[in-house]
């Protein structure tokens, strides 16, 4: 059995991440890995399902002991994704999902050479405004600067290895699934296959 993937999914606010992903999440082959955060949780989160709550002396305790695969301060708060269960779902053929942002997924992308980073975008920076105010839960200010911090992480787009663009949903969903089956079909892992077919002629 080959190990799982590592796939690295970053956007803006408001392009429609958490949506794309629950519809790739409905196939059991994927594991989205639970962060760990000291932010404080919102309504309706659930501790160890949404994130892992933690303690600033908590997660820095993690971080000394190097159990973060990646993390990163955003927004006045830490984010992290622990180590061991990423490994240990991908030694069980998993293939597992880091929704995470720009800053560490620049670190994954140093540390683990096999990650598959995938780059979210809206189809622009006026329509993600247009999305933002349609949701009809922030104010002007707070819209204001999630289109700033847009701004602000959309250069980093051409560090990934591939751009999604989510104009229409059912087109995204379909693009990130055929990033995901051009991953899973390169030579390297059917290295064994090929040699089993080759033994068995
Ligand atoms: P929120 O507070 O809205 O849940 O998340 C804020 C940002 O932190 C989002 O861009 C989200 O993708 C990112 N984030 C969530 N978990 C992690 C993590 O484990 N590591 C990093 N670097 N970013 C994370």
């Amino acid at each position: 059995m080959n190990k799982g993937l590592l796939f690295v999914v970053s956007a803006p606010s408001g392009c429609g991440k958490g949506t794309i992903l629950s519809e790739i999440l409905k196939d059991d082959r994927f594991y989205y890995s639970v962060s760990s955060t000291t932010r404080s949780p919102r309504e309706g989160e659930i501790n160890g399902v949404s994130y892992n709550f933690l303690t600033k002396e908590q997660f820095e305790e993690l971080i000394s002991s190097d159990g973060m695969l990646e993390y990163a301060q955003y927004c006045d708060n830490y984010y992290g994704t622990p180590k061991e269960m990423v490994e240990k779902k991908r030694l069980e053929g998993k293939n597992v999902i880091l929704e995470i942002e720009v800053q560490g997924a620049m670190q994954v992308k140093k540390n683990c050479s096999d990650a598959v980073l995938i780059f979210i975008m809206p189809p622009s920076v006026a329509e993600l405004e247009r999305r933002l105010r349609k949701r009809g839960t922030e104010t002007d200010d707070v819209i204001a600067k999630r289109v700033a911090k847009a701004v602000e992480e959309i250069p980093f787009a051409h560090k990934y290895d591939y751009v999604v663009v989510n104009g229409e949903l059912e087109k995204a969903v379909d693009d990130f699934k055929a990033v995901i089956s051009a991953e899973e079909h390169k030579a390297v892992y059917a290295r064994d296959f090929i040699d089993e077919v080759l033994e068995n002629a």
